[in-house]
């Protein structure tokens, strides 16, 4: 049994039903960087897997919270600190009602090595809540992110951990987080990340992670020698922050995204999606996206339920780059034999690891340039680093500036990658690359700074 094998069989046996997902993640990695492991005596030697697979603490606390009826609500709220060897612990907040410890430890895990591949000093962490944002008033939120708060305040600092948003997580959410922090602990500080411009956020904060992405592809397309974005058809899913902002990226540089979805349904709009009526869908109102085709009938809506089970209709769109913007596991096996056959040249993952382990596969053993999550979505992450500098200098960079770095970042994580697969005889494999370029940084950190 090599090394990795022993290793997955025995993380396998520890892991409960919540970790499955985790374990996706934690075995993804560890084929990655089996070759390193096997080569390298000194991970071994420091157990450095075995280490690095456990987070340094979890909080889980309850969350309680009054609704508009005057009802008095329970939610359970967590911070997973994975592992600051590089930094404090970094990550963001995400507020879905099918939060858990697994997917928190999933996320967690992954940003480690994200956090690494940005270059920054930042470590890893997620948290969040199973509180489900949607549909809930203003003031609803205000209190359940208060409530929260009041606990979790005692675990973060601006050396310490700062959070930031993910799903459920914007701009409103962190206003409120933030208040609340700064009236418990009477401290004006850069805390959280995300904020709003008007108290210490940073510019382009929103549209960094979709733009992000969108400045990887571009990188990667150029590394592998295949056309470029512009005047091409591009299929994107999700209509959150991430995947609103990869849609106007691809507008700028003149390319075509001709889809958007949400939890009931997909646009599909050949013309290219309109990108300030999605905006007020979603941002404005927190609509669904069926308000799209009242405005342009000749859009397709295609209803979750009519598509036939087992595969997802956006990803079934011919297309030249494909860009999963949604969540986890949103792209399966046939999504992407559906991809393939459709002549996909390029995937690249907004989302959290939303393509499958054998998707992942059969794009590898198709020849798709595929961009995991953990490189391709990294933009977000670094702009919430140059937020922390710009809160510890009291100063605040023009959007020129923020745009300037971030693409600099997004094309050093690109090469990086691509040449580590290359070191390690995998060229072209960029998950093989990213596993392991993260994994280096952070082990040889933890290393020098012993146990
Ligand atoms: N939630 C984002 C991510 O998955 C951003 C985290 C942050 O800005 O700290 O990377």
């Amino acid at each position: 049994m090599s090394l990795a094998e022993e290793k997955i069989k025995k993380f396998e046996s520890v892991s409960s039903e919540q970790d499955a997902i985790f374990f996706q993640a934690m075995e993804e990695v560890i084929y990655s960087i089996a070759p390193l492991l096997e080569s390298c005596d000194i991970y071994k030697k420091n157990s450095i897997l075995d280490r690095l697979v456990v987070p340094d603490r979890i909080f889980k606390f309850k969350v309680t919270w009054l609704n508009d009826q005057n009802e008095i609500m329970v939610n359970t709220g967590y911070r997973v600190q994975f592992n600051n060897a590089l930094g404090p612990y970094k990550g963001g907040l995400r507020f879905h009602p099918s939060v858990n410890e697994g997917i928190l430890k999933f996320l967690g895990f992954e940003q480690i090595l994200k956090n690494a591949l940005t270059g920054l000093p930042i470590g890893g962490a997620k948290g969040g809540s199973d509180f489900d944002p949607k549909g809930k008033s203003d003031f609803e939120v205000m209190k359940f992110c208060s409530s929260f708060m009041t606990e979790l305040h005692k675990y973060i600092g601006p050396r310490i951990d700062v959070p930031a948003g993910d799903i459920g997580v914007g701009a409103r959410e962190i206003g409120y987080l933030f208040g609340e922090y700064k009236k418990i602990t009477s401290s004006f500080e850069g805390v959280l990340t995300g904020k709003p411009f008007m108290f210490g956020g940073s510019l382009m904060r929103p549209e960094a992670t979709g733009y992000g992405v969108i400045y990887f592809t571009q990188t990667m397309l150029e590394m592998e020698n295949k056309e470029s974005l512009e005047g091409k058809i591009c299929t994107v899913s999700g209509a959150g922050n991430v995947a609103i902002h990869a849609i106007e990226k691809l507008l700028h540089i003149g390319a075509i995204p001709v889809s958007c979805s949400d939890s009931r349904g997909t646009i599909y709009d050949t013309r290219g999606i309109d990108l300030a009526l999605l905006k007020e869908i979603k941002l404005e109102k927190r609509g669904s996206l069926e308000e799209y085709v009242k405005t342009f009938p000749e859009a397709k809506y295609i209803p979750v339920n009519d598509y036939p089970q087992g595969a997802h209709a956006v990803w079934d769109i011919p297309c030249y780059a494909a860009f999963p913007c949604a969540t986890q596991n949103e792209l399966n096996e046939l999504d992407a034999q559906n991809l393939i056959v459709n002549g996909c040249v390029s995937v690249s993952e907004g989302a959290n690891m939303p393509s499958t382990p054998t998707a992942i596969s059969n794009f590898l053993s198709h020849k798709v340039c595929f961009a995991p999550a953990k490189a391709a979505n990294a933009g977000g992450v670094a702009v919430s680093e140059f937020e922390m500098a710009q809160n510890a200098s009291m100063s605040h960079w023009t959007f020129e500036e923020v745009d300037t770095k971030l693409k600099n970042v997004m094309q050093q994580i690109c090469k990086r990658v691509a040449l580590t697969a290359k070191d390690y005889g995998v060229e072209g494999n960029y998950v093989d690359g990213a596993n392991i370029a993260g994994f280096k940084k952070v082990a040889d950190a933890m290393i020098a700074e012993g146990i």
